[in-house]
């Protein structure tokens, strides 16, 4: 054996207790795949990845492209630029109604990170999240990183995917140190109005005393028909002081692989997540805040904001009314967001499909599109498809599903 193999057969390249607790991102892994297989000269149908299809608005790509041609591009304060700190400021106080200080305000590198800096700030070992599932792939394996535990509630089709206020008190102990609120939320797009948003803050005030509520509100802006977003602020105004709000320009202004998110919460728990923030990351890349700054604040960006809410409504009813075409499944109308959650229990028990992780496998493998299990957002016998794409690629994909569908109730 030579001597470089017998140092490779000593090697202990274990990955610790921390990292082997966490699953992959599933919705990271279908995009992935669909990717390697387009890359082998597959005809792909992607509705995997939630990701709007839209480049960012005129005036922030100009303002980008000029800023790192002349300008030096430095370090940032680790909580961000202050300008930028400022503009989400001024512009959640406009939002939520209330004055919210830039000193409340921690820029991160994407609403993901913005999460887990809270949720780093926030728990001991052993507390409690709640989450209201089907969730987000990453909430419960982001409150494990941070020590915790996560504690998923399962909401039924038949409440429209909304956590019940009796479900919630059923679920709290004293333990509990936060409660997500992801309004409209993916994978379902349900959104919550202002009346169940107030059921469930009355249960945290009487139940809860050391229970913060960390509204995820990424698909604040993404409304459709007559859902209107109700701001967690606004409602529960009592609840302030344990309010938290995750926010960022991925969605809103088809901006994700610029990497800014934002975290507003109390001074104390913002500087908290910023050491963390520190002694991992630091600041944010700096073009992508004064990206994030122009979007915030430059007059011609809400029309564009505007006509791509509008392209979305329009690929919603596009992707449903496609849909309706398979027999006994069922598809909630998504009140935001930009997916559809499709019940395909009807389909699944027996070969090639025994669950919903081999019926998205097969979808994929077998007829070139892709979606995402059910199963992974904590929500089994069901798969996700994200209409953030092209018409032509919803018309073309959903004509293969309903060909693969209509094949498996053959068979
Ligand atoms: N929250 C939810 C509910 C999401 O779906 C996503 C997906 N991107 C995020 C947060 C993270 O957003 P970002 O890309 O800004 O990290
Ligand atoms: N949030 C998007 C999704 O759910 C992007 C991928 C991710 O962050 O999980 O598909």
């Amino acid at each position: 054996m030579s001597r470089a193999g017998t140092i490779a057969a000593i090697v202990d390249d274990s990955i610790s207790q921390r990292a082997a607790s966490i699953r992959p991102s599933a919705t990271f892994a279908m995009a992935a795949r669909a990717a390697t297989l387009r890359a082998q000269g597959r005809e792909i149908h992607d509705f995997s990845a939630g990701e709007p299809d839209f480049r960012p608005p005129t005036a922030v790509r100009e303002a980008t492209a000029a800023f790192v041609r002349e300008q030096p591009v430095r370090y940032t304060p680790v909580a961000g630029l202050p300008a930028l700190r400022e503009a989400v400021a001024t512009h959640l106080s406009a939002v939520h109604g209330s004055t919210i200080t830039p000193s409340r305000v921690l820029i991160s590198c994407g609403a993901k990170h913005s999460i887990a800096n809270l949720l780093q700030a926030l728990l001991e070992p052993g507390d409690e999240v709640v989450i209201p599932t089907p969730a987000w792939v990453s909430y419960p394996d982001m409150v494990r990183l941070a020590g915790g535990v996560p504690v998923e509630v399962a909401t039924t089709a038949a409440d429209g995917f909304r956590l019940r206020p009796e479900a919630l008190e059923a679920a709290l102990t004293p333990r509990t140190r936060a409660l997500v609120l992801n309004s409209p939320g993916n994978p379902t797009g349900a959104g919550y109005d202002a009346a169940a948003v107030r059921a469930l803050g009355e249960v945290v005030a009487r139940k809860a005393p050391r229970t913060w509520i960390m509204a995820d509100d990424i698909y604040r802006r993404l409304t459709y028909g007559d859902f209107r977003h109700a701001s967690i602020v606004r409602t529960l105004a009592d609840l302030h002081p344990r309010l938290a709000i995750v926010d960022g320009v991925s969605k809103t202004y088809a901006m994700t692989g610029y990497r800014i998110g934002y975290l507003v919460a109390s001074e104390a728990l913002v500087l908290g997540a910023t050491r963390v923030q520190g002694q991992t990351t630091s600041g944010a890349a700096t073009p992508s805040q004064h990206a994030a700054l122009v979007a915030l604040t430059d007059p011609t960006v809400d029309a564009e904001v505007d006509a791509m809410c509008l392209a979305f409504a329009r690929r919603r009813d596009l992707m449903l009314a496609r849909l309706a075409a398979i027999p006994d499944v069922h598809v909630p109308v998504p009140d935001g967001a930009f997916y559809v959650w499709m019940d395909v229990r009807a389909y699944l028990g027996r070969d090639p499909v025994p669950d919903d992780a081999e019926l998205s496998r097969w979808l994929l493998e077998a007829h070139g599109v892709a979606t995402v299990p059910g199963g992974a957002f904590g929500g089994p016998g069901y798969i996700r498809l994200s209409y953030a794409t092209a018409d032509a690629v919803i018309e073309a994909g959903c004509a293969r599903l309903v060909a693969a569908m209509a094949a498996l109730r053959r068979g």
